[in-house]
């Protein structure tokens, strides 16, 4: 096949991560990325339905894709990611052009799809392509996509999926209904993975899963067979799996998200503590800080046991940086629950956060509990959310200011200027001083804001 594709992905890093395989998958077909829709001849939109905002976007990307596809009927149009998953034969009758839409635990079915929309005899094809049949859809769930190779954006920084899916059914998140049950790869196929990035030339890899404490959980006895030999395996699941890697000879940078508090062992904290390669970043969604809410929300922890946790991460990591997730106006959230929440975050001082106003998702427990709250309030809720976030993200990064830090350059800054680059403590370097993408460089601070740091190279620190 020849001609061109235009990919467009929304949400998380493990779409994100799903995009660079499509990206992979695409151009081993011998198509080649085209930067906009028009004039591309295959066009793929990777969905996201966690919240309402993202299939809001994806409405208007793919009225695009409508008119151009009535413009040139032979253009493909395909949806992959947790769309598809989550509505199935709705998406095709909502969007009746898309040719074809897989889940994500489907994506190396990418090429029969493209097979089946180019000859509709394909799978769910046929001499009657009718609206609300799907053209080509493929559900069989098998794919442990952490097989499939990736066109990665850097060649030093690569996502690793350690496992798929998720078993906790928070009563707010589709993400069980569109990704299935927790499922971890084998910490051999991790190992190996990562000691062929390494191989390759990666530096930095970043470890995906819904709740990557629960690595391994799903694993029987022996799963730590094939590590590196040189592991120290103490333990078991994630912590041993951070053990195993850091161990792993030229692999400068150990990152992972997303940590589930209730599952933040002092055994996990040990191993962030002790292992030198682990960053010291740990992304914990806090979620709300009632513990009625919590309890609503079905988290498992209360914000008692939430700031212990915090207080062991700050005492045994220094200078941890601790971000975290926060949805304002879950059903019936009353003010004083919601306050509950901001005092939250002040005791926990995140050094950033991501905050969402509650969307209800269709199918989740918490889309039919009474008391949903009217838009405006939650928005107001979220903006103070916002505000008391975005002040202590300053703070944290402020006391950088006179430091040095340890910055893997990723290339230009936005204006082209300086070089951008990020700290371990994943916070945004813009910095001055001759380097180059892929090295790693200490790093005199000199200013920040809310969200970025500045500063002047003061040594060239490639530790290989
Ligand atoms: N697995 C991760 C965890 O448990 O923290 C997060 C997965 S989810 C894709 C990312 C974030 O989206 C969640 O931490 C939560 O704050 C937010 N989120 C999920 N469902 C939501 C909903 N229905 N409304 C608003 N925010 C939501
Ligand atoms: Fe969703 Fe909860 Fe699973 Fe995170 S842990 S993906 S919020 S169900």
């Amino acid at each position: 096949m020849s001609g061109t594709y235009y990919l467009r992905s929304f949400g998380c890093q493990m779409n994100e991560h799903d995009a660079e395989r499509i990206r992979a998958l695409l151009e081993a077909r011998g198509l080649a990325p085209a930067g906009e829709p028009d004039g591309a001849d295959v066009l793929v939109y990777n969905t996201c339905t966690v919240r309402k905002s993202a299939d809001d976007r994806l409405a208007g990307h793919l009225g695009t894709a409508a008119r151009l596809k009535r413009e040139d009927p032979r253009r493909i149009v395909l949806v992959t990611g947790c769309l598809p998953q989550a509505e199935k034969e709705d998406l095709f009758r909502r969007f009746p052009f898309v040719d074809g839409a897989l889940g994500p635990q489907n994506l190396h079915h990418l090429g029969d799809l493209l097979d089946a929309a180019v000859e509709p005899e394909g799978p769910g094809g046929g001499a009657d392509p009718s609206p609300v049949r799907p053209r080509g859809y493929f559900e069989d769930g098998a794919a442990m996509s952490g097989d499939l190779e990736a066109r990665r954006e850097r060649p030093f920084q690569a996502w690793v999926q350690i496992m798929s899916g998720c078993t906790n059914y928070c009563s707010y998140c589709i993400v069980p209904y569109v990704r299935g049950p927790e499922r971890s790869r084998s910490l051999a196929d991790v190992g190996a993975e990562v000691r062929r990035l390494v191989g390759d030339g990666v530096r930095e890899v970043t470890l995906l899963g819904q709740n990557v404490n629960a690595y391994g959980r799903d694993l029987g006895p022996g799963a730590g067979e094939g590590a590196p030999r040189s592991a120290v395996l103490s333990g078991s699941g994630f912590p041993a799996l951070l053990r195993a890697l850091d161990a792993v000879d030229g692999l400068d940078r150990i990152r992972f998200m997303t940590s589930h508090p209730k599952d933040l062992s002092d055994e996990l904290v040990a191993a962030v503590a002790d292992s030198p390669s682990v960053c010291e970043h740990v992304h914990l969604p806090a979620q709300a800080g009632s513990d009625r809410i919590l309890a609503a929300m079905r988290r498992g922890y209360t914000a008692e046991w939430f700031l212990g946790r915090v207080r062991a991460l700050r005492e045994a990591v220094p200078d941890v940086s601790i971000t975290t997730d926060l949805i304002a106006g879950f059903p019936g959230e009353t003010e004083q629950e919601f306050a509950q929440t901001l005092d939250l975050v002040e005791a926990a001082a995140f050094d950033a956060a991501y905050t969402f106003v509650y969307s209800p998702r269709r199918g989740t427990a918490a889309a039919d509990l009474p008391g949903q709250l009217p838009a405006d309030v939650k928005r107001e809720r979220v903006e103070r959310l916002i505000v008391a976030t975005q002040r202590l993200a300053l703070k944290s990064r402020s006391a950088w200011v006179g430091r040095r830090a340890e910055v893997l350059v990723e290339g230009a800054s936005r204006d082209g200027r300086l070089l951008r680059g990020r700290t371990r403590h994943n916070v945004t370097v813009n910095v001055s001083g001759p380097s180059e993408a892929g090295a790693i460089v200490e790093v005199e601070v000199t200013a920040a804001t809310t969200t970025t740091l500045r500063g002047t190279i003061a040594k060239a620190t490639s530790r290989r």
